[in-house]
């Protein structure tokens, strides 16, 4: 059984996918007369959306805030000389992330291997790859609890959904230093301390994540090159730039969206997948109900930094390393594998606090900072650092975080507000999806709102 069809059985199925379905065959009756569908956003939601759309011989009009399309997929030069590049937001595509391995494939982008074998530093001792383990009578129970969870009936989902992930492997005799490198691996998937999710949530994604954790593979030449692909099946015209939404009116058929800068753009149907954040400035005529704004203002996003540092030599010599530490610089990889060179670059990930912290130091302070968490491993490597390129998601103007957290009683509880359409409006996004925080759930809500307008 794979995480969709579960949270289906489980009655927790995304209200996206259900609605949809739901709606779907009077939808398509409506949508006959091939009128025009605006989308909010060209992040991967709006895109896949956009291409079902355009499959269907839908016109489509894709307004998106930023000078860029991709949203929170962002690769980057990081070094004009090497030309080495790394993903400023998503990074890995997941070995169960069907629909981005399929529309790779469609668009001609070859997947590589980004997996990685984890070392730890841990109250400065550093474990190699395999050096160190998780007790082995914790492993036993955590595979039990995770097996168990396949079969969860929704009334114990629910039960689960008002624990947070930390309290709920308390409860469950984590012993007291598995807790704590839990603690520092998980929260790299969250985002956050684990004390802020849903023990739903995670169960929902460990049980069903890969042995590596969805952590697999990386597009040839940056998973911006995904957006690429998709914009020129889309059509580049369709997608404007620069257009951010600031008001949006439903008339009787027809919805209009006006600009900042002041342009007005009209279709029979919008798709909206902009983060929560930005949804909330949106001057919604008439009004979003109130539920939904309710709802609009729980949903937290966690924050993240992404530091990519750019050495002279790739002194960690193995091409999988990447690290787990109780440092500032939290999670550090080797991103520059399968890219070829004598330069290589580490990106430190940090997470919440440490992620806000990193954020306000100024670049150099925190070079100094990021090189100095890795010394117990490889001494003094600052000499050998030219360059940090960073990107604070927690600062970022219209997500203001990297992507949602469901914190308890949440998932049960506004992800299906979330999800309702309003009048001729449907949603999608990152924040509404079964894979919640991935790309993978992202394009599966965008197709999801698609179908259910075009069939
Ligand atoms: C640091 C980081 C690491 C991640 N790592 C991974 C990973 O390893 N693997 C993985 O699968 N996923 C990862 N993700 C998650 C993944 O990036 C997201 O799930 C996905 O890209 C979200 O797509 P989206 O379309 O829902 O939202 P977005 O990409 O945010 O798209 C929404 C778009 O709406 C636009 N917009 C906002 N407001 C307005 C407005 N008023 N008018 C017009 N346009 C507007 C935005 O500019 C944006 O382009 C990561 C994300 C981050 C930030």
């Amino acid at each position: 059984m794979n995480r969709r069809n579960f949270l289906r059985s489980s009655g927790a199925l995304s209200a996206a996918t259900l609605l949809a379905s739901r709606n779907q065959a009077e939808a398509a009756s409506r949508l006959k007369k091939r009128e025009r569908v605006l989308i909010l956003g060209a992040g991967l939601a709006g895109l896949a959306a956009a291409y079902y759309l355009t499959k269907k011989d839908v016109p489509v009009t894709i307004l998106e805030a930023r000078n860029r399309p991709g949203g929170r997929v962002f690769t980057q030069q990081v070094d004009p000389e090497s030309k080495l590049h790394a993903e400023l937001g998503a990074e890995w595509v997941g070995v169960s992330h069907n629909r981005m391995i399929e529309l790779c494939r469609e668009l001609g982008l070859p997947l590589l291997n980004h997996q990685f074998d984890t070392h730890l530093l841990l109250d400065g001792t550093h474990y190699p790859a395999g050096k160190w383990n998780f007790d082995a009578g914790w492993e036993g129970t955590y595979r039990k609890l995770l097996a168990d969870f396949k079969g969860l009936s929704e009334k114990q989902g629910r039960t689960y959904d008002r624990l947070d992930w930390w309290r709920y492997l308390n409860n469950h005799g984590i012993p007291e230093r598995d807790l704590e490198i839990k603690e520092l691996l998980d929260s790299t998937d969250f985002g956050e301390s684990i004390r802020n999710v849903s023990a739903f949530s995670s169960l929902s994604e460990y049980a069903f994540s890969s042995e590596k954790n969805e952590m697999d593979f990386r597009i040839e030449g940056g998973n911006s090159r995904f957006v690429q692909g998709l914009a020129a099946k889309i059509g580049t015209s369709n997608i404007l730039l620069g257009k951010k939404a600031k008001l949006v009116r439903q008339d009787t058929g027809d919805v209009t969206v006006v600009c900042e800068d002041g342009t007005q753009h009209s279709g029979s149907r919008l798709i909206c997948t902009v983060p929560v954040f930005a949804m909330n400035k949106i001057n919604w005529q008439p009004a979003l109900p109130a539920a939904k704004v309710e709802a609009l203002n729980e949903l937290q996003y966690c924050r993240i930094i992404k530091s990519v540092v750019v050495f002279k030599e790739r002194f960690w010599q193995e091409d999988t390393f990447d690290m787990i530490t109780d440092t500032p610089g939290h999670y550090f990889f080797h991103s520059s594998k399968n890219q070829p060179g004598t330069k290589g670059t580490l990106t430190s990930y940090a997470v919440g606090d440490k992620a806000h912290m990193l954020s306000r130091m100024n670049k150099e302070v925190r070079k100094s900072v990021i090189c100095d968490a890795i010394r117990p491993v490889f001494g003094n490597v600052l000499p050998h650092a030219e360059e940090v390129v960073s990107y604070y998601w927690g600062g970022d103007p219209y997500t203001q975080g990297a992507y949602a957290i469901y914190d308890t009683r949440q998932w049960f509880g506004i992800r299906q507000e979330l999800a309702r359409p309003y009048r001729n409006v449907s949603f999608a996004g990152e924040h509404l999806a079964d894979w919640q925080g991935f790309m993978e759930g992202a394009v599966q809500t965008g197709e999801d709102a698609a179908r259910a307008l075009a069939g």
